[in-house]
């Protein structure tokens, strides 16, 4: 940290998880915080009463509020370059995000897992090798815990595991990364970040925070991970699903090779798809360098489960499986989710439309699927570009095609919720359409059917 904090004139900037947990930490560091947020405080509740326990005048944002500090904390969701932040930056004032703000707090070493996707799968697979192989490790920052929160919880002689998304890193300037981890670079965010070489070039900065002794863990088969291997000053590390790296972790037919040495059967990976395999070497390569055995990694593996919404087996009834991936809000995930299954499928589609194509489709659910089951807002638009391919069913709801799956499926087939739209037409978020599929889903009986 650049600026001592005691006595220091600190703004934070966003009032949700990772705004309250920095307001928390500077406040106990000695420093006088402001809050803001785009929201007035009677919308935010929980922000409320923490600021008022400790005594933190809040504002509502204006550009006004911005003058006077001599330190801003930005929570991820807040753009790093809106105008009044530019011109406090011209005035000398230092401007950070959270994780940066946790940096010189942080006990033990960090392992950061960025990319677009597959970072929460990554961030709590690594999580659970190194717990179970002993280490003392905690998970947090993009997924659960903000990283100011996980200060206090941090040893000497521990791991923190953490999700860091672009928006996280962008700003940081000392927040390193013992191990630092790429898993892809596709187009995303172009909101926020203008262009993909400011996304790219945000995702990048983790690597160049990292120094000699170090490890980047980066996807030899992805274009502008490639390109991290030149900003780090620590070892590079590759891992390819699909050709041999050594040093490295890869996919060489069907087995999963570390350094050289055997690790696993791909089929005896207990999450599904071909994109989770990836997830498994990249999080493996990051486990040996720090420190677990082999023996060990695959040993964890086996045990994993499914991150809750991401292609998490839901039950079997009437011999019909059941899959919740309502964390595929888009057609590339939905792929991705229909490439893991060899066939028998009822799939559910529809939601918010967010102007995909939906015709990428065709061919894989032509391939594979009894029928698509039609949900939503959507689902007119879907049905307009999937009509010929597979048989359509527009069951409205998520009931009703639960239900019609339920009824019409055989032993050996697998309906799957991997809906390729956002979830705010019927429900609140991705979790909540996960929940209300899940409890359908338990409440069905066993041979109940037709
Ligand atoms: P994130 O936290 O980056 O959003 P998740 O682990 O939640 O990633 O996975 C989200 C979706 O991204 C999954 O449902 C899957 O479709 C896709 N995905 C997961 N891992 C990968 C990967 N390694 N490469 C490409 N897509 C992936």
């Amino acid at each position: 940290m650049s600026i001592p904090l005691r006595g220091a004139r600190a703004l934070v900037v966003g009032m949700r998880k990772s705004g309250m947990a920095s307001a928390e930490l500077l406040v106990r560091q000695g420093a006088l915080v402001r809050a803001t947020d785009l929201k007035p405080l009677e919308a935010l509740p929980e922000a409320g009463a923490l600021l008022e326990r400790l005594s933190i005048p809040f504002e509502q944002q204006t550009a006004a509020v911005f003058e006077g500090c001599d330190l801003i904390v930005l929570s991820p969701d807040v753009p790093a370059d809106l105008a009044p932040l530019e011109e406090a930056r011209g005035r000398g004032v230092l401007v950070i995000g959270e994780v940066e703000l946790a940096a010189g707090f942080l006990k033990g070493r960090t392992i950061g897992i960025t990319g677009s996707n597959g970072k929460t799968t990554t961030t709590s697979l690594t999580g659970h090798i190194l717990r179970e192989a002993g280490v003392a490790v905690q998970v947090g920052g993009n997924i659960g815990t903000p990283v100011t929160a996980m200060v206090d919880s941090s040893r000497e002689d521990g791991w923190n595991v953490l999700e860091l998304s672009s928006f996280q890193l962008e700003t940081i300037r000392e927040f390193r990364a013992h191990i630092a981890l790429a898993l892809n670079v596709t187009q995303n965010h172009l909101d926020r970040h203008h262009t993909f070489a400011n996304y790219a070039a945000a995702k990048g900065r983790l690597f160049e925070t990292q120094q000699a002794g170090d490890f980047a863990v980066l996807n030899a088969d992805d274009p502008v991970c490639v390109t991290y291997a030149a900003r780090t000053r620590g070892t590079v590390e590759w891992f390819s699903g699909s050709r041999k790296v050594t040093p490295g972790a890869s996919l060489c037919g069907d087995k999963l090779v570390l350094d050289g040495k055997l690790l696993m059967e791909a089929g005896e990976i207990p999450i599904r798809g071909r994109h989770n395999i990836e997830n498994v070497l990249a999080a493996s390569i990051a486990a040996a360098r720090a420190g677990v055995e082999r023996g060990a990694i695959a040993a964890a593996v086996r045990t994993f489960h499914a991150v809750e919404h991401r292609l998490e087996f839901v039950r079997q009834a009437d011999g019909i499986d059941f899959y919740n991936d309502s964390k595929a809000t888009s057609v590339d995930a939905t792929l991705k989710a229909v490439d893991a299954f060899a066939g028998g499928l009822w799939v559910i589609l529809g939601g918010k439309d967010k102007g995909l194509d939906y015709t990428l489709l065709r061919e894989p659910l032509a391939a594979k699927a009894r029928a698509a089951l039609l949900i939503g807002a959507a689902a007119g638009k879907i049905a307009a570009a999937l009509q010929g391919a597979v048989p359509l069913v527009e069951t409205g709801t998520l009931a009703g095609a639960v239900d019609y799956a339920y009824r019409h499926g055989h032993a050996g087939d697998t309906v799957l919720l991997a809906p390729a739209c956002a979830s705010f037409d019927q429900f609140t978020s991705y979790e909540h359409r996960g929940e209300v599929f899940k409890s359908l889903v338990r409440q069905l009986g066993e041979g109940e059917r037709k």
